[in-house]
């Protein structure tokens, strides 16, 4: 540009500056009910782009946790799908990963794996909505740090309408973790339900003394969920980060042997058929508008 045009350059950069540096409105959402959150509340400003975006998990170089998992680390696993649990008790009801035996993302299932998909999505939504105090089951597929497929399933807890809707994965880390007999309970009856179509249920209904660290018996819930974690993550980097590291002998994995079907499991209702089973769960109302 000819210099003439610095002065004005300059003072329409400044101009442009100050536009920029006002932060952009925070969103409606963070009024809405089910928002976590509440106090001052700023945008963060986004980072630049990458040209290329990192190799996630199994991908390029680097290793596919869920590819290297063992049957053990999940608490059912049939011939061509597996579900896990996350390795400790959480906010809600019941968080489980539903993931392909095969290394394959979401687009790249073929026919026979994609309707076994939506066969298994149905079951286990219905397994995992059959416990107590479940209200609603979400179903998420993110797939930012794992290139093998994994899908999330939420319980929202009954009663709770706050927690309706997108933020659900944020109260899950928030919310006291439920209790461990609780949770293992919840476990035995979901691997058991699953198995009354076929695959194996690895998980076990509690036991008077669960072998694992004390730490885990002896803190209470609520004051579990108080102190900071030393890995702080949310259900949504979980799927991503945590079984890497804990998957290896996670608390949720029991022999298969023992794998006894619990008394309330006996009673995956007449829930024989996916057909039925999509049936069955249209009459519950819809989604939280949250
Ligand atoms: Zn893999």
């Amino acid at each position: 540009m000819p210099g003439g045009q610095v002065g004005t350059g300059v003072a329409n950069s400044v101009r442009v500056s100050v536009v920029q540096d006002t932060p952009p409105s925070v969103p409606d959402f963070t009024q809405w009910p089910s928002f976590p959150f509440e106090g001052d509340l700023h945008v963060k400003p986004l980072d630049e782009p990458v040209p290329v975006e990192p190799p996630r998990r199994g991908e390029g170089h680097r290793e596919c946790t869920a590819c290297n998992a063992p049957d053990e680390a999940y608490i059912w696993v049939g011939e061509r799908w597996r579900v896990r649990a996350m390795d400790r008790p959480t906010g809600l009801p019941m968080v489980l990963i539903l993931e392909s035996r095969s290394h394959l993302d979401l687009g790249d299932l073929p026919n026979l794996l994609a309707a076994e998909l939506g066969v298994m999505t149905v079951r286990l939504e219905r397994a995992i909505r059959s416990l107590d105090g479940v209200a609603r089951v979400h179903v998420n597929r993110w797939g930012d740090g794992s290139a093998h497929l994994h899908m999330w399933f939420l319980a929202r807890p009954y009663g709770r309408l706050q927690l309706r809707g997108t933020f659900l994965s944020l109260w899950d880390s928030i919310l006291p973790p439920i209790s461990e007999a609780q949770w293992r309970e919840n476990l035995a009856m979901v691997a058991a339900w699953l198995a009354e179509f076929g695959g194996r249920p690895l998980a076990e209904p509690p036991r008077i003394q669960w072998q694992a660290p004390s730490s885990f018996n002896a803190q209470a819930a609520g004051e579990a969920a108080r102190e900071p974690e030393e890995e702080p993550v949310s259900v949504i980097e979980a799927a991503d980060e945590i079984p890497e590291t804990e998957e290896a002998e996670g608390p949720s994995t029991v022999k298969p042997e023992k794998a006894a079907t619990p008394e309330k499991a006996a009673t995956p209702e007449k829930a024989a058929t996916p057909e039925e089973a999509g049936e069955s769960q249209a009459p519950r109302q819809g989604a939280g508008s949250a």
